[in-house]
């Protein structure tokens, strides 16, 4: 009766704004974070990855596995990814997978997250782009792709 769609996934936890508002928001409107303090946050991606689940700019997909229903998907460590981590099913004889950037602003981009922060901490502090470009070491056409993207996006 039933195609096999899989179950439609809903998550309690998907804030009603686009992740990249959020970017937006704790880069401009959260006056406690300076540059110093956004590099503090950086510096592990652990820390930064939580903190941006805080924010709601990652998403957290806890919750028992609708593959198998057998499972809970946990956050586990994973060197295959440049994140080094992913939402991972418990059950060993489920390979159920997912990138920590899911449906978020970062998912389709193979930057890391901390010069991604960055750039959107820059572009939204009017930095010059030749001074973005010196400071990430980022090409000045990636720069201009995601000025333009944050320029449209806000
Ligand atoms: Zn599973």
């Amino acid at each position: 009766m039933h195609a096999n769609n899989g179950p439609t996934i809903v998550f309690d936890n998907f804030p009603p704004v686009p992740s990249y508002v959020r970017v937006m928001e704790f880069s401009v409107t959260d006056r406690s974070v300076n540059f110093e303090h956004l590099c503090k946050i950086c510096s592990s991606s652990c820390h930064l990855q939580s903190y941006l689940r805080l924010h709601k700019v990652l998403f957290n997909f806890h919750r028992r596995c609708e593959r198998c229903d057998n499972g809970v998907i946990n956050l586990r460590r994973d060197s295959s990814t440049c994140d080094g981590q992913v939402w991972r099913c418990s059950n060993k004889k489920c390979n159920f997978k997912q990138s920590i950037r899911a449906h978020s602003f970062f998912s389709g981009s193979h930057v890391s997250l901390h010069l991604i922060v960055k750039v959107v901490y820059f572009w939204a502090h009017q930095y010059p782009q030749h001074i973005v470009i010196h400071e990430t070491g980022i090409s000045e056409k990636t720069i201009i792709d995601f000025y333009n993207f944050c320029r449209e996006v806000c």
